[in-house]
């Protein structure tokens, strides 16, 4: 019985803990929304670089490693001039904002490279970049992949849509920690043959 009731006092300090990172989520989260609204309002737009990890430790070099590397390939592809890059670490992991010198050719190009280094950078996968813009209510939004003319994310393990495997659990987070790792490795190694 005591042995029970100490699981069950476990339990509940692992729930509270999980509700207690979900908030403090939510709050970085708005936090750094309100800083992109900020953005908008000043330069028209604002491109957002974040990197996907699971699980609850997204501040991990290996973490790190892919976003250095999506920073660089972003700044050698845009060929545009980029007027601000503020970079930020958060607990839920590093982060970049890019505003450009616009034209009106502009926009369709960085709209064509966020989807070339998403789904052709060999770390691709891993890389968000988001793309926030004021529209004609002076509402600052997101240009949805729908309206980048890019399919839906591939999971990084099997084939199906990501948003399934979120949604039915498919993969543990050691599973798709360990493809992550896996995959940087590979990328480490072709790096330093082509050095
Ligand atoms: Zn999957």
């Amino acid at each position: 019985m005591k042995k029970f009731k100490k699981i069950q006092k476990a339990e509940f300090g692992k729930i509270v803990e999980i509700h207690r990172y979900q908030e403090a989520l939510l709050e970085v989260r708005e936090r750094r929304f309100e800083k992109i609204q900020k953005k908008c309002e000043q330069f028209g737009h604002c491109l957002v670089l974040s990197i996907n990890i699971p699980g609850a430790n997204k501040r991990s070099a290996l973490g790190k490693r892919i976003y250095f590397e999506a920073v660089r390939i972003l700044r050698s592809k845009i060929g545009i001039k980029i007027i601000l890059q503020e970079e930020f670490e958060h607990f839920d992991g590093n982060f970049c904002f890019f505003t450009f010198h616009l034209y009106r050719e502009s926009l369709t190009r960085i709209k064509k490279l966020c989807i070339q280094i998403e789904e052709n950078h060999f770390l691709g996968r891993f890389f968000d970049l988001d793309y926030y813009m004021v529209d004609e209510f002076e509402k600052t939004r997101s240009i949805s992949r729908g309206n980048m003319n890019r399919e839906l994310r591939k999971c990084y393990i099997c084939s199906k849509m990501a948003k399934v495997c979120v949604k039915e659990k498919n993969h543990t987070e050691i599973e798709l920690y360990e493809a992550m790792t896996k995959r940087v490795n590979q990328f480490k190694k072709w790096v330093n043959l082509w050095r």
